[in-house]
């Protein structure tokens, strides 16, 4: 049979990958005298390793993440209050099973976003599990402006992924919808499915931001459950090099 026609039933059974290799093992096949059965058996092997590497891109482009970083490139000599052994147990599937949490609280630039991040891509590369992250102002805005069908599709992947990263809770002056969104959210999630949240404001000030003390309380309580909580410190990791004073010590003004 000649290559075009093995190359046009490729491409009709949809193994895109197969069509790209199969006349240089051909070729390679008839020069180191490979069994049928292991260049049938390789051609096939490559085949289900690129749809694999396609599926895992694909649920990585689906998370929407800001940045892609991992632990290894995370500087946990910057963070005396958080061991790499402990975060390192974030990044087991049962964390995602058990419907655990993680509150990451500070200042910005102490790498919050990138600790998530780092969970989320090892979750979808080490486990295929289905992740999404959103800036929490921009979630709520979406279903704010949404009626009631358009919110329950917003909403929906948000509440059903496996594990659900939202950052930058209280970073603006909040939507009076964010409490109670915030609260469905966490509530679908409870006890099923893993959950990250990054903050500005300390779990103490959450009754602020949400405008609601009781319902702030309710969120923070399924949170803690089977959730830890972790206040960042120090300073900008952008501006590391930069040798400025820390904020609110009074040096900004007289530089
Ligand atoms: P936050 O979410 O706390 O505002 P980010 O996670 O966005 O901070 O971090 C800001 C930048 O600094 C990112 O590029 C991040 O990779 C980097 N960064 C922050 N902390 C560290 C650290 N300890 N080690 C390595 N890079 C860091
Ligand atoms: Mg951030």
């Amino acid at each position: 049979m000649d290559c075009q026609r093995i190359e046009e039933l490729l491409r009709r059974l949809h193994l895109p990958r197969i069509r790209e290799t199969f006349a240089d093992s051909i070729e390679r096949c008839s020069r180191e005298e490979t069994s049928l059965a292991d260049f049938l058996g390789g051609l096939l092997e490559e085949e289900v390793a690129a749809r694999e590497e396609r599926r895992l891109a694909r649920l990585v482009r689906q998370a929407n993440f800001p940045f892609e970083k991992t632990l290894e490139q995370f500087d946990f000599r910057r963070h005396p209050e958080m061991r790499r052994q402990v975060f390192q147990t974030y990044l087991d599937a049962s964390f995602v099973r058990e419907g655990r949490a993680v509150v990451l609280i500070g200042p910005p630039g102490l790498g919050k976003t990138h600790l998530s991040v780092a969970v989320g891509i090892h979750m979808i590369q080490r486990h295929g599990f289905d992740v999404r992250c959103v800036l929490v102002q921009e979630l709520v805005n979406r279903v704010m402006s949404a009626d009631a069908r358009e919110r329950e599709r917003i909403l929906r992947p948000y509440s059903r992924c496996q594990l659900l990263i939202l950052d930058e809770l209280g970073y603006l002056v909040p939507e009076p919808g964010t409490g109670p969104i915030l609260y469905e959210l966490i509530s679908q999630r409870y006890e099923k499915r893993g959950t990250i949240i990054t903050s500005n404001k300390s779990l103490t000030e959450w009754g602020k931001v949400f405008q609601d003390a009781a319902l702030a309380g309710a969120i923070v309580d399924r949170l803690m459950h089977h959730g830890d909580v972790y206040y960042l410190k120090g300073q900008s990791y952008r501006l590391k090099d930069k040798h400025l004073p820390p904020p609110g010590s009074g040096g900004e003004e007289a530089a």
